[in-house]
């Protein structure tokens, strides 16, 4: 594997199982420094071990990011510690989905703030060091429900259509820094995420992907690598659908 990204270090929230894990696989072995946040801290730290198990560099850390405090106590650690973070991955997030008459304050808060919120807290407490070194990555992990829209998800759609405005906003903020932001949108990967689908959910959309399989965790972490890169430096304030066609 090409080592690209030496001396880069890399932020990916959710990075303690599916696709954040293999982000934080592939960055790592393009030689980034990679910090694997999630809530759960046995998860991410297996993560880091496995990174650094192929004498590549990783760390854990714990943290909520739906919780402002906690994202500003994270990020000020790694400030102290790498005093910038060249490249950001907000990935965690989250569903409960439910109808809209059926869907309680909590179940439509909780989705905001774990995937919407939390892109706000992290981007905002790293990005005065990143514009300080005049180079920075941002990549936040929309979906297709966010461009779409998915029937039972309007706290989940509104979530990720949220990530798309604020990834446009924050391309023409920071542009003047040569820092990019863009937005991956999956289409139907792989996951634990997925796996609690109905097998006619899972029937009907298969039906309805042109390249007639689900997607995987590689596939998502090929294409955030690639916007990671200086490969990808001209392009920012997109929205990369990786979804095999589904909805074109
Ligand atoms: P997953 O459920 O397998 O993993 C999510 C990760 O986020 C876990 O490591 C979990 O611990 C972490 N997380 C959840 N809440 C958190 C919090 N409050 N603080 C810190 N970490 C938290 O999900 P996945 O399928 O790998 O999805 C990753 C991202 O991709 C999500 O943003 C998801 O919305 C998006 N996405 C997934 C699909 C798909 O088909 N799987 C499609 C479109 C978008």
């Amino acid at each position: 594997m090409e080592q690209d990204m030496n001396g880069k270090v890399a932020l990916v929230s959710g990075a303690g199982r599916g696709i954040g894990r293999q982000i934080a696989l592939d960055l790592a072995m393009r030689g980034c420094t990679v910090v694997c946040a999630s809530k759960n801290e046995s998860s991410c730290g297996k993560t880091a071990e496995e990174i650094r198990a192929k004498g590549l560099q990783a760390e854990a850390f714990a943290v909520d990011v739906s919780s402002s405090d906690d994202v500003k106590r994270m990020c000020a650690a790694l400030l102290e510690k790498y005093s910038a973070v060249d490249i950001i991955v907000n990935n965690a997030g989250i569903t409960k989905d439910n109808l809209i008459m059926r869907m309680s304050d909590d179940e439509w808060r909780q989705v905001i703030s774990t995937n919407l919120d939390s892109c706000f807290y992290v981007v905002r407490n790293l990005v005065r060091a990143m514009m300080q070194k005049r180079w920075g990555r941002i990549i936040n992990i929309s979906s297709i429900s966010g461009q779409f829209g998915n029937a039972g998800q309007a706290n989940y759609s509104a979530a990720k259509a949220g990530i798309i405005g604020f990834t446009k906003t924050l391309a023409r903020e920071l542009a003047p820094r040569n820092i990019t932001v863009n937005a991956i949108a999956p289409g139907f990967i792989s996951t634990d995420m997925t796996s609690v689908l109905p097998q006619s959910v899972v029937d009907t959309l298969m039906a309805n992907i042109p390249l007639k399989r689900m997607g995987t965790v590689d596939d998502i972490a090929k294409a955030c690598s690639f916007l990671a890169s200086d490969d990808a430096s001209y392009i920012t304030g997109q929205v990369l659908a990786v979804n095999g066609g589904l909805g074109m």
